[in-house]
């Protein structure tokens, strides 16, 4: 296929992620309501709202996980299909710009008969041809970044859920993704494990890696978050700082929605 480059659709190249007017619904049941915003590279974004309010919803957007309707999606300048578009094809150049975005889930998902390096080392092995040893190499560097050099060796089911959560990022990172999405990435650990997952979060963000990240830890929030979203029923009710969202919130249900969770 030509490149070729759509004006109207074309992103500045300092915004990795661009949405605009974006409508999901499944089935009669509209999800996100004329979502806007673009995420800067290297920027840090964290989406807050209620249960149910369509923040993992507008995450899984961002790397196809789900389809939208309608409005302009792009990651990387790359228009990202809607759903009518996905009937018609266009399969590889999807799959190639959802390499570059990485995802972190509540549930970490990695391969139980896998030791943490192969968890690590699998994807660049089999989805981008890598030398064994050579990724191996890279994974355990990586299992090194994420504190966990010497658990490389051990399956997942002889880690803590801690532990485990950051190998799921090590893995996530071993595919070199432009952009991280975490969708409550602390919520299914234990109270004490949650730090050491967000030190390795805190951690990407001061290398300048791009993250949208679903969280409840607020006090995360304002320390890491450039901008913060609060989503009210699908809609992107307010968007700013920390210090505007937490200390300046401008509508009574980000007030209402905070005093429930600070
Ligand atoms: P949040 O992450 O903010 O808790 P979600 O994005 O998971 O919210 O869900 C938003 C709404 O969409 C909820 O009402 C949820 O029940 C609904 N929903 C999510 N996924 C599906 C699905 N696959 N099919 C139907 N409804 C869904
Ligand atoms: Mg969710």
């Amino acid at each position: 296929m030509n490149a070729i480059q759509i004006p109207a659709v074309t992103t500045s190249r300092d915004v990795i992620v661009s949405i605009a007017r974006l409508n999901k619904s499944f089935g009669a049941f509209h999800v996100l309501k004329d979502v806007d915003l673009d995420v800067g590279r290297g920027e840090v974004v964290v989406i807050i709202g209620a249960s149910g309010s369509g923040k993992s919803t507008l995450i899984r957007c961002v790397n196809s996980l789900e389809m939208y309707q309608s409005g302009r999606l792009t990651v990387d300048g790359f228009n990202m299909p809607t759903e009518a578009d996905r009937k018609i094809g266009g399969e590889k150049e999807l799959a190639r710009i959802r390499k570059g975005v990485g995802m972190v889930f509540q549930q970490f998902n990695l391969f139980p008969h896998m030791s943490a390096i192969d968890n690590v080392a699998i994807a660049p092995i089999r989805v981008r041809g890598r030398k064994p040893d050579e990724a191996k190499a890279t994974a355990l560097r990586l299992l090194e970044r994420v504190g966990l050099r010497d658990h490389a060796h051990k399956l997942p089911s002889q880690l803590s859920g801690g532990q485990q959560q950051r190998v799921a990022i090590a893995r996530s990172l071993a595919m070199e993704p432009h952009i991280m999405l975490f969708d409550e990435p602390t919520s299914a650990l234990d109270p004490e494990m949650v730090g050491e997952v967000l030190d390795v979060m805190r951690e990407l963000a001061r290398e300048g890696m791009t993250m949208m990240i679903v969280t409840h830890e607020m006090g995360f929030a304002r320390e890491v978050a450039d901008r913060v979203v609060y989503i009210d029923h699908g809609r992107i009710l307010e968007i700013g700082t920390p210090a505007e969202i937490f200390d300046r919130p401008t509508h009574e249900r980000t007030r209402t929605f905070l005093s429930r969770v600070l």
